[in-house]
């Protein structure tokens, strides 16, 4: 069983940034959702990450460095455009790919020649990056916590839920509270001329745009996605997600708060705006697996901000081939 910490002192995460050196496994939250983390130049340690999520070799991993100088140890060749993008929104919900340098390996990169960067904007994440560098790390390697194709933890236990049984003793989940963005950060393809969108988060196509004073490319369409129908499971709980149809009685429903639900409806979220939309969304979803629901119906919410990312977890959750 891992260690559960909550009291994330300085001196609980010097620890951690020690273990993580080691090549121990690091649980630990951010503004979007909690990571699992490992020393990025490890390779034994980051394929622990892997066997421990139960996730594919080929899909890479971001790294997290604690301030935006450590860019300049991951990358080569970074447009002008990433650079403002890192300026304004660092520490913060984005992920940068970018043309990697030599310390990224392909145990990082999925193999390929670019790698994902983010400064997170938590205390707690700080703090452990800090303390890492200041240690002798360059970054640390961290997907969502979950098992491979699950819902992404927004809470330590969710963490500990999802990974307890794969962690080892000497790994650790650091609790810093439930996270403040909810969904995953945007990822943003900095290898082309212009930036190209490849997942939505809270950093959205206009912030990018105004920023960067460039042309944005968007996410892939949603029809495009819808009429596959084929896509592995991600971001989805045991239960069936379906979109944008009337609750009946015993079924799960998330929707803004002036939805109304009929008698029997079980109302596992109604949230205020589209930010609360994001940030319960996924502990919602959780409540409906605990509550051993067979649905969840999902009122999804309209127009552009979060609202896009939001839709975009939400038609992947619903597509899901799992097995119920
Ligand atoms: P997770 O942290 O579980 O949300 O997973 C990390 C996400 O970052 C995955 O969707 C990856 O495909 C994406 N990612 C990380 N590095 C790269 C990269 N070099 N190129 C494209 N996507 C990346
Ligand atoms: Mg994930």
């Amino acid at each position: 069983m891992a260690q559960f910490l909550s009291k994330c002192s300085a001196n609980a995460m010097a620890d951690a940034a020690a273990n993580l050196l080691a090549g121990g496994l690091v649980a630990f939250p951010t503004e979007t959702v909690y990571g699992l983390g490992a020393d990025a130049c490890n390779a034994d340690a980051v394929a622990r990450i892997y066997s421990a999520k139960g996730r594919p070799a080929d899909h890479p991993l971001i790294v997290h460095v604690a301030a935006m100088d450590g860019l300049g140890d991951w990358a080569e060749d970074v447009p002008g455009y990433a650079i403002s993008l890192a300026r304004d929104f660092w520490p913060g919900p984005m992920t940068l790919v970018v043309k990697r340098s030599a310390l990224a390996g392909d145990f990082v990169t999925g193999g390929q020649d670019t790698v994902g960067v983010r400064v997170p904007n938590h205390p707690v994440a700080l703090g452990l990056l800090e303390a890492f560098v200041r240690a002798g790390g360059k970054g640390v390697a961290a997907p969502s916590a979950n098992r491979f194709g699950n819902v992404s933890p927004t809470t330590a236990q969710a963490v500990s839920d999802e990974l307890g049984d794969y962690l080892a003793d000497g790994d650790q989940i650091l609790d810093g509270g439930p996270c403040d963005v909810g969904v995953e950060s945007t990822i943003i393809d900095c290898t082309v001329d212009v930036p190209k969108i490849l997942r939505p988060g809270a950093i959205t196509a206009q912030m990018i745009a105004e920023s960067t004073g460039s042309e944005v490319i968007g996410v892939v369409a949603e029809s495009a996605i819808r009429v596959s129908g084929s896509l592995e499971a991600h971001y989805a709980p045991a239960a069936t997600v379906e979109l944008d149809r009337a609750p009946l009685p015993g079924e799960g429903f998330i929707a803004m708060a002036g939805v109304m639900a009929g008698n029997g409806v079980v109302r596992l979220a109604a949230p205020e705006s589209h930010q609360d939309f994001a940030r319960v969304l996924y502990s919602a979803l959780r409540a409906a697996d605990d509550q051993g629901l067979d649905t969840v119906v999902v009122e999804q919410p309209v127009g552009d901000g979060i609202a896009v990312a939001i839709r975009d977890r939400l038609m992947r959750a619903a597509n899901s081939k799992k097995a119920h």
